[in-house]
């Protein structure tokens, strides 16, 4: 009797062992099927967003073939290839005191840069950031450029009388950075506001003659000598300190191109009475599109939910405003597709929750057990408890999103050199011929996402080099240029002075 039960008791407990075992291999099984349904989602990404070099060479003729279609009549291409009318860059012989107001959003900065004729030297710079009251946002062009020209007037009178400023005019050169249909060099029509702004009375007006008027109005003797927008104002101090540079890339927040191309290539503007032989386009080249591009379904939700569908398609693929929420997306996938993050948080399914800069440091985080990607997953998107395998997979995706970014960005560039015939290739229609001499060739860029996303700027660079080869790619230098929306605007004023008609 007492033996029966002894074997009952030990027979159970081996079947509860068992049981345990079975449910502990199930519950590996189970595991490993769920890993494997979150790497399937990553694999998928990483195919589709894949760019090879001769994917990215198809994306540098597209780029090449709209600049020319986009030149060739108004509307001819999602590029708009704006004239900018910007004829004179700065070289570095300008001399005396200038000015700049940038005009970004609901702050702008007041420059003074002090030039003595040789180039590398900007004496010194002084910078004065003030906030727009928000009244004025929706008050009337009189009340807004009143306001303006206060400030301005306040800052120009701090001006101390060093010799290089006394017995000029001074000039301004105005970042505008709203829709502007440029009429001259120094006059531009309001096409539309955007950024909260609503200054009824301002659309289709003139907005350097309606600052001048204020200027006037305030007894300031202050010219406006140019006006631009900021990627215009990069290539005006790349050109500054290094004649060679040809073209300007923006890359932060958002993106943009801007390049100078031979006067009688621009067919749009034929008859266009000009003596120069070159003049800077604006090639709003965040709205670039192609079939080539590696687009993938985060992409067509991302631009579904944007407030500019089918705009834009180029900068929503590599621009600092968006890939932190493609990454958010990708990894809102995974975790609908597979139980590896455990319970979802509401958080992810908010836009624009992961920046760029926490995908910057979740990809760049060199912690033996990636204690960043850790805090960030706990912290921002409220996923606690990941673990390390887990952890190494959202660094992947943060990898495969920058890179085809970083890629797409450098055929771009490639593509702007081709169309002017600096790319080693015979240009945009002849074949690559190896007895061409390449010229030294540079391109300004400035951006949040370009100096401050190292990895980033390295696969720009190594597709740079992948697409051009290095014979080619030795020649072009890339030049982080910095502040050119006041700096490069101030030396704008200067190189179109009426101080300096020499020049023209
Ligand atoms: P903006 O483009 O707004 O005029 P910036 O050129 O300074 O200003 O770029 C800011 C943008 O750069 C940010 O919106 C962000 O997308 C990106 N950025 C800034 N810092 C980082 C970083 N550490 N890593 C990645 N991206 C960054
Ligand atoms: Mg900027």
């Amino acid at each position: 009797m007492e033996r029966k039960v002894v074997v009952v008791v030990a027979v159970s407990v081996a079947a509860v062992a068992c049981g345990m075992a079975a449910a502990a291999v199930g519950w590996r099984v189970r595991k490993r099927r769920e890993w494997k349904k979150a790497v399937r989602v990553v694999r998928e990404v990483e195919e589709e967003c894949e760019t090879s070099v001769e994917r990215l060479r198809q994306v540098v003729d597209a780029m090449a073939v709209e600049m020319h279609a986009g030149l060739a009549s108004e509307g001819g291409s999602k590029l708009k290839m704006l004239l900018t009318h910007v004829h004179n860059l700065p070289n570095g012989s300008e001399r005396g005191t200038y000015y700049a107001l940038d005009l970004e959003g609901t702050y702008f900065r007041v420059l003074r840069v002090h030039l003595n004729g040789q180039q590398s030297a900007i004496l010194e710079h002084e910078v004065e950031l003030q906030t727009i009251p928000q009244h004025l946002l929706t008050s009337t062009s009189k009340d807004f450029f009143d306001f303006i020209a206060s400030s301005l007037k306040e800052f120009v009178e701090k001006e101390d009388d060093s010799e290089l400023s006394v017995a000029r005019r001074k000039e301004l050169g105005l970042t505008f950075s709203f829709p502007i249909k440029q009429i001259s060099v120094c006059s531009g029509i309001l096409i539309t506001w955007t950024k909260g702004f609503s200054i009824v009375d301002m659309v289709r007006k003139d907005v350097p003659a309606c600052l001048q008027e204020a200027l006037v109005r305030k007894g300031l003797d202050l010219r406006v000598a140019a006006l631009v927008n900021d990627t215009v104002g990069t290539l005006a101090l790349g050109h500054y300190h290094d004649a060679d540079t040809v073209a300007a890339i923006v890359i932060g927040t958002s993106t943009n191109a801007c390049y100078l191309e031979r006067t009688d290539a621009i067919i749009k503007c034929q008859g266009l009475l000009t003596t120069s032989r070159s003049m800077v386009v604006n090639m709003e080249w965040g709205n670039f599109w192609s079939s080539h591009l590696p687009r993938t379904s985060y992409d067509i939700d991302l631009n579904a939910e944007s407030p500019n569908p089918n705009d834009q398609g180029f900068e929503k693929m590599i621009s600092g405003m968006y890939l932190g929420d493609i990454v958010r997306r990708i990894i809102l996938k995974m975790s609908l597709e597979s139980d590896i993050l455990g319970h979802i948080s509401s958080k992810f399914s908010m836009p624009f929750i992961l920046s760029t800069p926490m995908i910057a440091a979740m990809h760049e985080d060199d912690s033996p057990n990636l204690r960043e990607v850790e805090r960030i997953l706990k912290d921002i998107l409220e996923i606690p408890d990941v673990p390390l395998k887990v952890r190494k997979l959202m660094m992947k995706v943060c990898g495969i999103v920058t890179r085809r970014a970083a890629r797409l960005a450098a055929a771009g560039i490639i593509g702007i050199l081709k169309k002017i015939g600096r790319d080693g290739s015979g240009g945009i229609t002849g074949g690559r011929r190896s007895d061409m001499k390449m010229r030294r060739t540079v391109v300004a860029i400035e951006g949040g996402l370009y100096s401050n996303y190292t990895l980033f700027r390295e696969y720009l660079h190594e597709a740079l080099h992948e697409i051009l080869g290095e014979d080619i790619a030795k020649h072009v230098i890339l030049k982080v240029t910095e502040d050119g929306s006041g700096i490069g605007t101030a030396l704008l004023a200067a190189s179109h002075s009426s101080n300096n008609v020499d020049r023209i």
